[in-house]
């Protein structure tokens, strides 16, 4: 890798500067963590993956006018993003329960929400990225109304766009997670979705057999995670085979 000056080290991806300005190069890392990295790992691949399906759902969201940080994929383990100023929130968005809803609300996993529900969690990692409501990123000034709005307005679409790939490869998109961005462009700013979108940020049910295709394989240990995320991005078309375990085989 070419020697790059680092931005930022989160936990499973390193941020560069990009060769432009304006730009940034995303690292994708084989580190997991969960429970607020009480829980960490180095799994061989996985930023391979991650890095890969996260253009595949980047780029698709788009082609269906959703605006997004990313530019292009550079290799197996990197690519090149907008840069953009992350609004510091969670943006989660639950068709079924599961994970902390159900704990916070005892409904059972696997229940479907009788409708899609938006969370939002403040962004610290020191605090545990706390769940917070409207009126605490109104008044702490996080994001404005119209920014409240929009983002909204993005995250029912990505539930829409990324429910619908899903489904139609024998997935069931019980939540997920985004990050939004503010992109500068002259005076004015729009909002992008940022980060990145995987099975690190979501939760993935097969459809037939419940079999967990996420990140919990990981949190409750599982079976392989790679394997896990292999199989979705075989059945999205982005892999040749599905029993892939060290060095995944990316379809052109
Ligand atoms: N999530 C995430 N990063 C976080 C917290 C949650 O990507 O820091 C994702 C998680 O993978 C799941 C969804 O957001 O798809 C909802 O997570 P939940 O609030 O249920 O938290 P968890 O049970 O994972 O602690």
């Amino acid at each position: 890798m070419a020697r790059r000056k680092k931005i930022y080290e989160g936990k499973a991806k390193t941020l560069y500067e990009g060769p432009e300005p304006g730009t940034i190069v995303q690292y994708f890392k084989d580190d997991a963590t969960a429970f607020n990295a009480e829980k960490k790992d180095v799994i061989e691949g996985k930023g391979v993956l991650n890095n890969r399906l996260s253009e595949y759902f980047m780029t698709g969201l788009g082609e269906i006018g959703v605006p997004t940080h990313f530019i292009k994929r550079l290799n197996m383990r990197e690519q090149l993003v907008k840069s953009c100023e992350i609004i510091p929130l969670e943006v989660i968005v639950r068709n079924y329960a599961a994970g902390s809803i159900s704990k916070r609300l005892g409904i059972e996993e696997g229940t479907r929400l009788p409708r899609p529900i938006v969370e939002y969690c403040y962004k610290d990692d020191s605090l545990g990225d706390p769940l917070v409501t409207e009126e605490h990123i109104a008044a702490f000034g996080w994001a404005s109304q119209q920014d409240m709005e929009d983002i909204l307005s993005l995250a029912l679409r990505v539930n829409d766009y990324m429910s619908g790939i899903m489904y139609a490869v024998g997935i069931r998109l019980v939540d997920f997670k985004i990050e939004i961005g503010r992109v500068y462009e002259g005076d004015f700013q729009r909002l992008v979705i940022a980060d990145e979108i995987s099975p690190d940020s979501c939760r993935l049910w097969d459809i037939e057999t419940g079999r967990k295709l996420d990140k919990d394989v990981f949190r409750r240990d599982l079976g392989s995670l790679t394997d896990a995320y292999s199989e979705v991005a075989r059945r999205l078309g982005i892999l040749q085979s599905s029993n892939i375990t060290t060095a995944p085989t990316v379809v052109k």
